[in-house]
């Protein structure tokens, strides 16, 4: 058989180079690319024996194989998938067509220099030639399902390859990487240990749906001897892609155990949220609310987003893109099926598609704890409890969803000591009369309780929310009403409870004002510029005077809620 030399189209030799020269740290990549096309190779293959394409194809037992040779420091990627030809290893492999990668050198050459390029690299993860950033010299031997002969490739990556004809090839695709001898000494690198191996393959391959199997290597190397080529292969991967299995497959446990591995947590999820979109952009999405809101919630560095799967192939932890903020303490993952491997989080923030797997997971997630509400009202009571707070920061920031997220709220109130209220709730029970909404912010529900604002309210036996996180000084403001009723808080503003007022005749109300004129007077010039105004109120009950806000001011407690953010 001959051996024929061939020249990297341009673009091909650029990134090559590239990868070559690659300082980037986060070599590792290149096995979740090469086990990514493997698996790729498996799902093409049982495409083609479904439609009858491929007769004389071996569809057994299709599994990746990962196998070491420390004494050659090799490490081979092998499938038993669809292969290819003589001809689609020059079109696929000495070529670059694929779209994603284009632009990824466009973005280099504006880059200039290679500043940055490690980046980028990092981003874009750049299929089969990544194995260039670990192996001095690539081989790949192939045959394609149902043909006879096979194909073999080598490169070292310097600007030519090599193609040759080979009778004898298993069918599917077999790549060698030569690793650098430069990598020897770097544990960090090591990509001859297994521990190694399975490391980067449960990080990133986990959910792959073929079995990926790491062959045990002859000689025994390292742990005794004897035995060791008895030894079976080992599945590294457990190929749980959940979210693509239908609900009824699926135990609560297996749901519970993915959540406590991608979750960091030990127990169980509060609530499991599962979402399958179809047509034109497809993708998986299975969510967890955790049962405890973890201590970092609040503050600056929490990482939050759920995680991004692109065909069952990890992309990122994290992806902050999938959620809005006030939606930070949900977990779980989305898979979606026609975003491109090689997706970067700048993509990402401008990705329609993106935005609209966003717009879906949000309402889902806030119709479910909705739902919680009636269906379960004791996990509904642990979510609020848990997440109440952070859900509240949504009424101010999406001003899209606001309904739903007021109908997922609660607000403890002058109603029920023990049992929060939906404000559905509280307007149901407003008295005949009452065209307000009361609320009182403070510090305490007690605090709030002995407050002389209160008074009036408890006398006339309207219900008041009584609002005590800090988020809630906000929100009100931004909603300003729920059904036509506006939020009015006790302590701000002349307050006309039930029409007190209207009940007393003008000639009342100005013997009134002439009986208190000198009180009022001699008030207003004592208390001097401490206060604005000093009036007459039907507000009070019991105490004799409060203090109260105009209308459009900030309440006491919002003023101290600034004070302590500094501003
Ligand atoms: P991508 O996977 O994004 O298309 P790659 O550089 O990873 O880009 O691979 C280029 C092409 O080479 C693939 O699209 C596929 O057609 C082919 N290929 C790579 N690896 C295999 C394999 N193990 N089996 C069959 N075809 C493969
Ligand atoms: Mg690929």
């Amino acid at each position: 058989m001959t051996t024929e030399t061939f020249e990297f189209q341009v673009e091909a030799r650029q990134l090559l180079q590239l990868m070559i020269h690659s300082v980037y740290s986060n070599k590792d990549v290149f096995l979740r690319e090469l086990v990514s096309n493997a698996s790729d190779a498996l799902d093409k293959l049982r495409l083609a024996a479904l439609r009858g394409d491929v007769p004389d194809a071996d569809v057994s037992d299709p599994r990746i194989e990962l196998e070491v040779d420390k004494d050659a420091r090799t490490l081979t990627v092998r499938d038993n998938g669809i292969g290819m030809s003589y001809d689609e290893v020059t079109r696929l492999i000495g070529t670059i067509a694929n779209s994603g990668t284009a632009k990824f050198l466009e973005e280099l050459r504006e880059a200039k220099d290679g500043a940055g390029a490690d980046g980028l690299i990092g981003q874009f993860g750049v299929g089969f030639y990544s194995g260039f950033m670990v192996a001095d010299e690539v081989t790949l031997v192939t045959r394609h399902a149902g043909e006879t002969e096979g194909t073999r490739w080598t490169s070292k990556g310097e600007g030519t390859y090599t193609l040759e004809r080979v009778g004898e090839a298993p069918q599917g695709t077999a790549v060698t990487l030569h690793l650098k001898p430069a990598d020897a000494e770097n544990q960090l690198h090591d990509y001859t240990s297994a521990w190694k191996i399975k490391e980067i393959v449960k990080r990133y391959s986990d959910f792959i749906t073929w079995p990926v199997r790491l062959l045990p290597e002859p000689g025994g190397d390292g742990d005794g001897g004897d035995g060791a080529e008895t030894r079976e292969a080992e599945t590294l991967n457990s190929m749980k892609a959940l979210w693509a299995r239908p609900r009824d497959e699926v135990s609560d446990d297996e749901y519970h155990e993915l959540y406590k591995h991608i979750g960091h947590d030990w127990r169980d999820p509060l609530e499991t949220i599962r979402l399958q979109a179809e047509g034109t952009f497809e993708y998986q999405a299975l969510l967890f609310v955790p049962s405890h809101a973890p201590h970092d919630l609040f503050t600056q560095g929490y990482q939050r987003g759920v995680q991004l799967y692109v065909k069952r192939v990890f992309i990122m932890d994290d992806c902050e893109e999938l959620l809005p903020p006030y939606l930070r303490f949900v977990k779980g993952v989305v898979d979606a099926q026609d975003l491109s491997l090689n997706v970067s989080r700048e993509i990402l923030q401008q990705d329609r598609h993106i935005r609209m797997i966003q717009r879906r997971l949000t309402k889902k997630v806030l119709s479910t704890v909705k739902g919680l509400r009636t269906s379960a009202p004791d996990r509904y009571a642990t979510f609020w409890r848990e997440f109440g707070a952070v859900l509240k920061e949504g009424l101010v920031t999406d001003s899209e969803n606001r309904d739903a997220i007021l109908a997922a709220c609660s607000f403890p109130s002058t109603h029920d000591a023990g049992e929060p209220t939906s404000l559905q709730g509280y307007v149901e029970r407003m008295k005949d009369g009452q065209d307000d909404i009361y609320y009182m912010t403070g510090e305490s529900r007690q605090a709030i309780e002995n407050s002389p604002h209160m008074e009036a309210f408890r006398a006339k036996g309207v219900e008041v929310l009584l609002l005590t996180d800090a988020v809630d000084e906000v929100w009100v403001d931004a909603v300003g009403e729920y059904e036509g009723k506006t939020l009015r808080s006790v302590a701000k503003g002349e307050i006309d409870l039930l029409g007190a007022e209207e009940e007393k005749s003008d000639a009342e109300k100005e013997k009134q004002g002439e009986e208190y004129a000198g009180l009022l007077g001699w008030m207003t010039e004592h208390l001097g510029d401490d206060v604005k105004e000093v009036r007459l109120s039907s507000r009070l009950t019991v105490s004799p005077a409060c203090v109260v806000s105009d209308a459009g001011e900030l309440t006491p407690a919002l003023e101290n809620m600034y004070r302590a953010m500094g501003q």
